[in-house]
């Protein structure tokens, strides 16, 4: 299932051939408690590499409005030791990030030895809505395909396992939420009206992603297409994708201090 989430480096595949109502022929009540379970084991592993201090692992989260960044971000921090957890959010940068490269936030925020970082939105806006909206000219945006890669290749090299979901929700599906956002005062505080600004521009994000993923996917650092339309579906493939990510990593506790064999507490 992991391996047909995975964008092969080098390969162009239409985001509209993807299905984003997948469900894997899963049945959702079974299905929640096997991502219960899944992540159990990521909490398990997750101590390992927080007491290990060695190595950081990186989950870029990205997607259309209301395809459940924050969703997914819970899932993710589903019994984990909060200490080693590092969560960032990125929005439209300030005048301070504005006066740097648009790397400078991002690296500021990456994940320390031992942690995992989740990045909820991230440099990626910068080849997304920066390009569809028009904030840079292509000369500006396309070069930054080639920084990226660079970049998240030097984390993998420092010891920073880079991970990306794109979390795949259909155009009606984004309708169905935004419009129990619009109608429900719980949720009203989530919606902007440029939420469907956004919204209008579909296929310019569509293609903009489908460059994004097609540039950037790479052995050390895969895009993953999640499916988001149904939510249960998206938070076990979540689950799943770092529990694969977390075992292939190994990570082993440190050797204990030298000469503790035997000792007695008084
Ligand atoms: P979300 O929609 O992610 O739940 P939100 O609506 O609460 O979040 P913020 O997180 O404050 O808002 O900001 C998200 C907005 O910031 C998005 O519209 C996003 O496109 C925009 N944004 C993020 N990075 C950049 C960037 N580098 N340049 C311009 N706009 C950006």
């Amino acid at each position: 299932m992991i391996d047909s989430l995975i964008v092969p480096p080098g390969t162009r595949r239409p985001l509209a051939k993807r299905r984003t109502d997948e469900d894997f022929g899963w049945d959702k009540e079974p299905t929640k408690a096997e991502t219960t379970e899944v992540m159990a084991k990521v909490a398990e592993l997750h101590n390992v590499l927080f007491a290990e201090e060695q190595r950081s692992v990186l989950v870029v989260v990205q997607a259309m409005d209301a395809a459940g960044k924050d969703g997914v971000v819970r899932t993710l921090l589903t019994g984990l030791n909060p200490g080693g957890i590092e969560v960032t959010g990125f929005g439209v940068p300030s005048a301070a990030e504005m006066a740097h490269d648009y790397l400078w936030r991002v690296h500021q925020a990456l994940p320390s030895r031992g942690r995992i970082g989740v990045f909820n939105r991230s440099h990626y806006e910068d080849v997304l809505v920066v390009r569809v909206r028009g904030f840079k000219p292509p000369a500006v945006w396309k070069k930054r395909y080639a920084h990226i890669r660079n970049f998240e290749q030097m984390l993998v090299d420092e010891g920073t396992t880079v991970v990306k979901l794109f979390l795949h929700i259909g155009l009606d599906e984004q309708r169905l939420r935004l419009q129990d956002r619009i109608d429900d005062p719980a949720e009203q505080w989530k919606f902007r009206k440029g939420d469907l600004d956004d919204r209008a521009l579909w296929p310019e994000y569509m293609k903009a992603y489908e460059d994004a993923l097609h540039e950037t996917s790479t052995a050390d650092a895969p895009w993953y297409v999640i499916p988001a339309d149904r939510k249960w579906v998206r938070n076990r493939c979540v689950a799943e994708v770092l529990h694969d990510t977390l075992k292939r990593m190994k990570p082993a506790y440190p050797k204990p201090e030298e000469g503790i064999e035997g000792l007695i507490v008084q």
